[in-house]
Parts: C-alpha cells; sequence; structure tokens
C-alpha cells in the first residue's frame, strides 16, 4: 500500500531517546511528532486516575495496560487518523512493523541499557548519578524492556541506529538525511 502523506516510524526500547529524538526530528522537517508512549500513558493515567502521565506510578503499570489489545486498538486508531491528513514522526515499539508497516523511513534505535539509565536519570535529577542510582535504574529498564518485549517488534526494513556513542545532534542529523531521501 502507497501513501498521500509521509510516516517516519522510530521504535525501540524504554529510554532509547526515541521520543526527544522524534520531536528534534519532526521539527527539521516540519512535520507533526506522535508519541505513541504517551498515548498509552495517558490511558493508564486515566484508568488509574493519575493526572501526571511521566509518574513512576504510571510507569510501572503502563505495560500492563499496553498489553490490552482494544487499547492497542483505539491508540493504533488515534496515530492512523492523525497521519491520514499530515506528514508524521512516530515514534514507539511497533509502529514500522503493526502500526504503520508502509511507513516510507523506519528507524529502530538502540542503546546500551547501562547508558539509557544514565541518561534517563541525568535528565531527570539535573546532575551526574552515581554508580549505585544507575544500577538501579539499569535494573528497572531491564524489567520494563522485558515485559514490553512482546510489542517490541524490529520492521525488517527498519535501519538500526546504536545510539551508545552518538550525540543526539548525531542522531537526529543521520535520520534526516535518510529522510531527504525518501
Ligand atoms: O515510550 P514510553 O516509555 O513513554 O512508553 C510507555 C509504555 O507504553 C511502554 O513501556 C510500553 O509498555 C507502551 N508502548 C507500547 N507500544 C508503543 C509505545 C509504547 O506498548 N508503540
Amino acid at each position: 500500500m502507497s501513501r498521500s502523506t509521509v510516516v517516519i516510524a522510530i521504535d525501540g526500547p524504554a529510554a532509547s531517546g526515541k521520543s526527544s529524538t522524534a520531536a528534534w526530528v519532526a521539527r527539521e522537517l516540519g512535520y507533526r511528532h506522535l508519541d505513541s508512549g504517551a498515548l498509552y500513558r495517558a490511558e493508564t493515567g486515566r484508568r488509574l486516575g493519575i493526572t501526571d502521565p511521566r509518574s513512576a506510578e504510571v510507569t510501572a503499570a503502563v505495560s500492563a495496560v499496553a498489553q490490552m489489545p482494544e487499547v492497542r486498538a483505539a491508540v493504533n486508531a488515534e496515530l492512523r487518523r492523525a497521519a491520514a491528513t499530515e506528514n508524521v514522526v512516530v515514534d514507539g515499539r511497533d509502529i514500522g512493523s503493526v502500526v504503520f508497516p508502509e511507513a516510507q523511513l523506519k528507524i529502530f534505535l538502540v542503546a546500551d541499557p547501562w547508558e539509557r539509565a544514565r541518561r534517563r536519570l541525568h535528565q531527570r535529577l539535573e546532575r551526574s548519578a552515581t554508580d549505585a542510582e544507575i544500577a538501579e535504574e539499569t535494573r528497572l529498564l531491564v524489567e520494563r524492556d522485558a515485559s514490553d518485549a512482546t510489542n517490541t517488534l524490529q520492521a525488517r526494513d527498519a535501519v538500526l541506529i546504536d545510539t551508545t556513542y552518538l550525540t543526539q545532534e548525531d542522531q537526529v542529523q543521520r535520520i534526516v538525511a535518510l529522510a531527504q531521501k525518501v
């Protein structure tokens, strides 16, 4: 199936930098950014009666809510509706494999778990984290990777980018360069 609007799918595990990279790429290209994880978080918050979708309670519960077929169907329908009328950069776990198998560009971001934990904590604490803090955050990330594993599907035609040793600007420029060729 070919599309009349452009979809760039950015998938990968927790804290691989998908959302911030997708937002930046969307800005560079003048596309709209759709954050599918934020939709799963919002639904989880609604179910728990919590208004902060980034809270630790939502993060702990979101995987289970995101396993529900009716929740996935609703999120996917919302993403497809939004992408029908404008060019989008969509980030998530299954965007290039399940939601938009016809996307013109698919990226799969990976990074070493320790490095993902370090970046996530640096962002949250606004200071360098200690090794003990990084070790605990790594444990939580690896746990969430495991519970998200069935819904994290790398499309066969995705471009794999390991960001462990890349700056965010480098990874954005690589994706923008690929996007300019589609
Ligand atoms: O990307 P983020 O960490 O905000 O995603 C929150 C959760 O939403 C993930 O841990 C996963 O359980 C779920 N999710 C998903 N499929 C997607 C995006 C997110 O199952 N496409």
